[in-house]
């Protein structure tokens, strides 16, 4: 038998449980034996009925003393109630809607049952146990239970299993034998047989082990290799050595933080270099990340470059446009804008201006990646909160130059060896420090009780001539997920908060009609924002001080972070309030979180914890594929252990060329996907 021969081979297998096997995407030997069990039974221990304990798994063996029908009644389900002694004890078998089970339950015989017994009354019950009559025995040992679709059954697939596992003559091994060695692996073939059928737990642990880091390492080991594709043999744009950002630093209306000189001068090596850049900055909300983007800027256009920065809204990409522009203008350096919005003429004009060379600095939207955009040198590439574009739009955004210095900035503090995973293909500068002066954003999680309460004191904040912003998550009434809509939240407030201007802002609106509220807000002609988040990301509005969060259980506390970096930016004293529906365990402790810190690197490991890196940094958007037998919040150790191992062997090989690696590279391809193999 082959890994790669399709399960119809195997006995038992038709067209039709071949079907249900597709379902599982079960296709050959070999997906069948990737097919892991979701749980176990364990089945060794076996116990008298007076010794049972409540929820514990066992098996029991008794005689038959009584068996009853329940009555059938309409509408309710049918109970057939056999009632077995073992001399130490009784124990009740209940099965449901099974009266044809009656008759192989006669008064006098034995069975041994395997099954989780309760209590119900005082007395132990097992509901619907696996059974055999005692003369035959139950099968011994762990027995494997697999998650299965209708048609199949756990006997079917422990039969086949079996039957793959020796038909196959061994499972070939296709990682070095040092790297085994080195991180002390069991063998392949050894890791599949005991994940299936374990003798134990020791050796069901080491294969489950094994699994999970090679997984981690085709993971980390590609995401390398298709970096060192990227940069090897390419030749950067190379950047004026000497220090001409300087002058714009001296320029600044304040002096860049430790941190943010620490960046700097990491960008400054890597664009004097003559390599390409790939450098991904990560800083807090407020750290000032904007403030290094435009020396880097300068440095561009100062070494006769073009450069480029976009951000994911108009909103923002607009508040960018007026900073720079302000910033830039001194120098007598060109920003332009090119956004979705603009009308045709604009952007023609826009377009022109910028091929010919005199915008020296286009900041804008998405639109900026259309084919019609074209540079006349473009020498770097800024994106703004990454976070919410994908690899691909980075990617087409660097091709409007020659190999252009990439510059990814994301305010979503991602622990760093998860950074490593999700930016594999970039260096990491992280702003660790927030400018002084920074004040404390007091907050509170309170329950809807004290809705009331807060609104007067968002009142009193107001009177006070501040300015506030009141988030909810959706925008229209939904019974089913029961979440205050934006829109009748704002009928409500606009009567709450009725002597100043409230507006709405969310999503499906028009881009104009968002940009003329939010300008509004700017100027302090709209007191009031009632928004979904739309807000996030970005907006710099200094006069708000308050922040009410609506539903706070249904936001991501990096995601509660990110918006409530909106207030505290200015030198008012400021409050952020999380309204949140339940208090269960998990909401109190978020609550908890969000009320003692304001580090986003800590809210966003202890979001990680909580929900696991998928809902939270949307690893698919950051192309990184789905993993089967890792979580990488889980095993953020064997990580650690997988990227040491990952690295040794990218410095060896750097694109797994060698008839070592060939088994890994096959490995590494299957978890990319096909298309992965251009980039190895
Ligand atoms: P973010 O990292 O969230 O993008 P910004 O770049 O928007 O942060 O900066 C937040 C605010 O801090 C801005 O008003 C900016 O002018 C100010 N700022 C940035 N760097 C410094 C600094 N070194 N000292 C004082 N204020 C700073
Ligand atoms: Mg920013």
């Amino acid at each position: 038998m082959e890994w790669r021969e399709p399960v119809t081979g195997l006995k038992g297998v038709g067209p039709k449980k071949a079907a249900a096997l597709e379902k599982l995407g079960i296709r050959t030997i070999g997906d069948l034996l990737l097919f892991f069990p979701r749980d176990y039974q364990d089945r060794r221990k076996s116990c008298g009925i007076s010794e049972l304990e409540e929820e514990k798994p066992v098996c029991v063996w008794g005689r038959v003393e009584l068996v009853v029908k329940d009555p059938f009644r309409r509408g309710r389900r049918q109970i057939l109630r056999v009632l077995i002694s073992d001399g130490s004890g009784k124990l009740e078998i209940l099965f449901f809607n099974a009266a044809y089970l009656a008759s192989q339950f006669r008064k006098g015989s034995s069975f041994i049952f395997y099954g989780k017994p309760v209590w119900n009354h005082g007395k132990p019950q097992m509901i619907h146990p696996d059974f055999s009559p005692a003369e035959k025995g139950m099968t011994q040992g762990i027995l494997p239970v697999y998650p299965l679709v209708l048609g199949l059954s756990q006997k079917d697939m422990r039969n086949w299993q079996k039957a793959a596992l020796s038909g196959l003559s061994g499972i070939q091994e296709y990682l070095p034998e040092d790297i085994i060695r080195r991180n002390r692996l069991c063998g392949l073939d050894y890791a599949i047989s005991n994940i299936h059928f374990p003798k134990d737990r020791q050796p069901l642990l080491e294969g489950k082990y094994r699994m999970i880091f090679d997984e981690l390492l085709a993971l980390q080991t590609g995401l390398l290799a298709a970096r060192q594709k990227n940069v090897i043999g390419k030749q950067g744009p190379g950047f004026d050595p000497s220090p001409v950002e300087q002058e714009y630093i001296q320029g600044l209306p304040y002096p860049l933080t430790g941190a943010q000189l620490r960046v700097v001068s990491e960008i400054m090596a890597d664009t004097e270099s003559g390599k390409v850049m790939n450098r991904l900055v990560q800083g807090d909300v407020g750290s000032g990340k904007t403030a290094v983007a435009e020396v880097a800027l300068y440095k561009a256009v100062k070494s006769g470059f073009q450069g480029v920065m976009m951000a994911p809204t108009e909103i923002l990409a607009k508040q960018h446009f007026s900073s720079l522009s302000q910033g830039f203008a001194p120098y007598g350096i060109t920003v332009g804008l090119l956004t979705g919005s603009m009308k045709a003429g604009e952007k023609r004009e826009v377009l022109e201006r910028l091929a010919s060379g005199e915008i020296q600095i286009l900041v804008g939207t998405h639109a900026i990646i259309q084919p019609d955009v074209a540079f006349s040198n473009l020498g770097l590439v800024i994106t703004d909160e990454q976070h919410r574009f994908g690899v691909n739009q980075r990617t087409a955004l660097s091709e409007k130059g020659n190999n252009p210095h990439v510059l990814v900035m994301t305010a979503t503090p991602i622990p760093r060896t998860l950074a490593v995973i999700l930016y594999g293909d970039l260096d990491i500068s992280i702003i660790d420090e927030l400018p002084p002066g920074r004040q404390k954003i007091v907050t509170r999680a309170v329950d809807e009780s004290q809705r009331s309460a807060c609104y007067d004191f968002v009142e009193k904040e107001l009177n006070k001539g501040r300015q506030a912003y009141i988030v909810a998550p959706l925008i229209d009434e939904s019974e089913v997920l029961d979440v205050k809509s934006a829109e009748s939240l704002y009928q409500e407030l606009r009567d709450r908060f009725a002597g100043y201007s409230v507006a709405l802002l969310h999503g499906a609106m028009k881009q104009t009609e968002k940009d003329g509220i939010m300008s509004r807000f700017y100027q302090n002609e709209i007191q009031v924002l009632v928004s979904t988040v739309v807000i996030e990301v970005g907006i710099n509005v200094p006069n708000s001080t308050m922040m009410v969060i609506e539903n706070a259980e249904r936001f991501g506390l990096a995601q509660l972070h990110q918006l409530r970096g909106r207030v505290g930016r200015g030198k008012h004293q400021s409050y952020c309030v999380l309204i949140s529906k339940k208090s269960s365990e998990v909401a109190r402790k978020r609550a908890e979180i969000m009320e003692k810190s304001q580090d986003g690197f800590y809210i966003a490991e202890q979001d990680l914890q909580l929900r696991g890196p998928g809902e939270i940094f949307g690893t698919r958007q950051h192309g990184v594929p789905d993993l089967a037998f890792a979580d990488l919040a889980k095993h953020i150790k064997i990580l650690n252990d997988v990227k040491k191992e990952a690295d040794r062997i990218i410095e060896q090989d750097p694109l797994l060329e060698s008839e070592a690696y060939a088994g890994l590279k096959k490995r590494i391809i299957k978890l990319f996907g096909p298309d992965f193999s251009l980039k190895l």
